[in-house]
């Protein structure tokens, strides 16, 4: 069985789309068969794989609210060795049409767990919201929930009702639920209240913290306009590095061993 993770914080711009992207590359990069499924209307991890949003035949709509094989919404990038269910701006319908679905927060765990067989790793990059969709993303996160915070003031506002959300998700539907870390973006080393941040969310959520943090780099906010991972774009940034070694980190975590690349 692969992995499920789901990238979510409802506060915006923390890095959510950023890291399943570059996450999920370097994971492919160390051999492992990857699914990102792209949850939010924006489609931004869509796009960011030079995927136009505009002309996909089918995907998290279709995947959430038609009763057919979701495989055949899957596109596979094989140059980077990827798999995406892309999203499209219709998505933004089903936020509302889920409410009348029976079991509406059950339908992304039940479109993708029958292909959990065939991927090490799906990685569900959410919206910035605590709405339907990401409760389905939530819900869906068999393995865990990954968490980016910004390293910038108010980055622990919002946390709370994230993990009062995750509790609520636990205690109604999932009672296995689990934070799987917590992953520090944005760090600019030129400032004492990045630094007092990391200290603050290390207090509060102690060894969910992981170890890799991931700089503010200019090379990761520009690979998405070229269609393209980090890890291809400008593979001997500081980016593409914190990027590599949060996937090493994750890989040991989860009892992979790394294999010589
Ligand atoms: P949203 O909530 O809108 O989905 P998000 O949480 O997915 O946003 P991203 O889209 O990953 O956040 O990042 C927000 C912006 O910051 C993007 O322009 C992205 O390219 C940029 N960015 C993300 N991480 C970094 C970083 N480490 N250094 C510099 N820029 C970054
Ligand atoms: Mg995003």
């Amino acid at each position: 069985m692969g992995l499920i993770y789901t990238i979510a914080n409802q506060k915006g711009g923390v890095g959510k789309t950023t890291t399943t992207i570059n996450l999920g590359s370097f994971l492919a990069h160390y051999g492992k068969d990857v699914l990102l499924v792209d949850i939010d209307p924006q489609s931004n991890a869509t796009s960011s794989l030079g995927i136009d949003k505009y002309n996909v035949s089918g995907g998290t709509y279709q995947a959430l609210l038609e009763e057919k094989d979701i495989r055949d919404y899957i596109l596979r990038n094989p140059k980077l060795k990827l798999s995406i269910l892309p999203a499209s701006p219709d998505l933004a319908g089903a936020e509302v049409e889920l409410v009348n679905e029976v079991g509406r927060e059950n339908l992304l765990k039940r479109k993708l767990l029958p292909l959990a067989d065939e991927y090490d790793y799906i990685l569900i990059d959410c919206p910035p919201s605590l709405g339907l969709l990401t409760l389905n993303g939530l819900v869906a996160a068999v393995d865990g929930i990954l968490i980016p915070v910004q390293c910038e003031y108010l980055a622990m506002e919002g946390l709370g009702d994230l993990v009062s959300t995750i509790e609520r998700v636990r205690r109604v539907i999932s009672p296995d639920l689990i934070i799987r870390g917590l992953i520090l973006t944005m760090y600019d080393t030129r400032t004492n209240l990045a630094n007092d941040v990391v200290e603050e969310v290390k207090k509060h959520f102690q060894e969910k913290v992981f170890n890799t943090i991931v700089p503010r780099s200019v090379r990761l906010a520009e690979a998405p306009s070229y269609g393209v991972p980090i890890s291809l774009y400008s593979p001997s940034s500081i980016g593409a590095n914190a990027y590599n070694e949060l996937a090493k980190e994750i890989l040991l975590g989860d009892g992979h061993k790394l294999p010589e690349v």
